[in-house]
C-alpha cells in the first residue's frame, strides 16, 4: 500500500525527460577515477588553463529540467561535469555509462588548497558566512601558507553579482563559490567571460566543514556512500531536498532503461 502511495506520488510529481536531455550530460560527463581528474586540474592550474567544474548531483539534474538557462549551462563545452554524489553514479550505471567513482565537490576543493599552495596561486571565496569566512581564514593561513588569499566576500552581501564582478580585477587563479546550487554555478557561468584564467568550482557546504565550522560525515558514511544520510540525520530540512532530487531522479532514470 505504502509503496503504491508512493508511486503515485512519484508519477504525479515527476517530470519526464522529453528529449535525450539526460544522455547528454553523461555523455559529457567526467567519468574516470578521482586521481586522473585532480591531474587535469593540477595541470590547467599550472598552465593558466580557465576551467569550470560543476559537481553535479540529482539535484542538478532535476533542476535543469525545469530551468533552461541551467540546462543550457551544463550542456555548455565550457562546463566540466564531474559526478557528485552516488545517486549519479549508479543511475548513470543503470543507462551503461561506466562511470567509476564519485568526485565531490568538497574533495575538489581540498585538492585545489594543496595544489594553490604548492604552485604558490591565488584564491577568492565567495559565498557562506561572514564568520565562516574568518574561520576559513584562520586554516587557510595555517595549513596552506603559500596559498595567497585574494580575497574573500560573504554569500549574504546585498547585490552578489555587483561584488562578484570585481573578482575579475583581481585575477585569481582559484575562485570557489560556496552558494548552493544553482545559484552558485549561475554566478560563475555569467561571468565566466570576464575572467582570462582561473578554476572555478562551486562548491556547496564545502568552507562551513573545511573552516570546521560543521563536521563533514564520518569516514564509515563516505565509504560507504552514505554521507547524503549523515547530513539528512544532522540536518533533517534536508530531507525534502533529498526526495525532490534524489528519489524523483531515480524515478526518472528508471524511465530512461
Ligand atoms: N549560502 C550563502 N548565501 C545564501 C544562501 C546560502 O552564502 O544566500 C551558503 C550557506 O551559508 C552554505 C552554502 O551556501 O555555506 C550552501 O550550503 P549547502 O549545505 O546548502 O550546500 P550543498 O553542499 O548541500 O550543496
Amino acid at each position: 500500500m505504502i509503496s503504491f502511495l508512493f508511486k503515485m506520488i512519484l508519477k504525479y510529481d515527476t517530470i519526464i525527460y522529453e528529449d535525450d536531455g539526460m544522455r547528454k550530460l553523461f555523455d559529457k560527463m567526467y567519468k574516470e577515477d578521482c586521481e586522473g581528474f585532480y591531474k587535469i586540474l593540477k595541470n590547467n592550474l599550472k598552465k593558466e588553463k580557465k576551467m569550470f567544474v560543476v559537481t553535479a548531483n540529482p539535484e542538478t539534474f532535476m533542476m535543469s529540467e525545469k530551468d533552461e538557462d541551467l540546462k543550457n549551462m551544463l550542456e555548455d563545452d565550457e562546463t566540466t561535469l564531474v559526478p557528485d554524489g552516488i545517486g549519479v553514479v549508479k543511475a548513470g550505471r543503470s543507462i551503461k555509462y561506466d562511470i567509476k567513482m564519485r568526485i565531490t565537490g568538497i574533495d575538489i576543493a581540498y585538492k585545489l588548497l594543496e595544489y594553490g599552495n604548492e604552485l604558490k596561486k591565488s584564491i577568492y571565496l565567495f559565498g557562506s558566512k561572514q564568520e565562516v569566512l574568518d574561520m576559513m581564514k584562520d586554516v587557510l593561513d595555517k595549513n596552506y601558507p603559500n596559498l595567497k588569499i585574494a580575497g574573500m566576500t560573504n554569500g549574504y552581501v546585498k547585490d552578489k553579482d555587483k561584488e562578484y564582478k570585481k573578482i575579475s580585477k583581481l585575477n585569481p587563479d582559484i575562485v570557489l563559490v560556496a552558494l548552493g546550487i544553482p545559484a552558485q554555478e549561475k554566478l560563475i557561468y555569467k561571468h565566466l567571460k570576464e575572467f582570462k584564467k582561473g578554476i572555478f568550482v562551486g562548491v556547496g557546504g564545502s568552507f562551513d566543514v573545511i573552516s570546521g565550522s560543521k563536521k563533514r560525515a564520518p569516514k564509515f558514511f563516505i565509504k560507504c556512500n552514505l554521507e547524503w544520510l549523515y547530513r539528512i540525520v544532522k540536518e533533517p530540512s534536508r530531507l525534502k531536498r533529498f526526495y525532490n532530487s534524489n528519489i524523483k531522479f531515480l524515478h526518472v532514470v528508471r524511465k530512461y532503461k
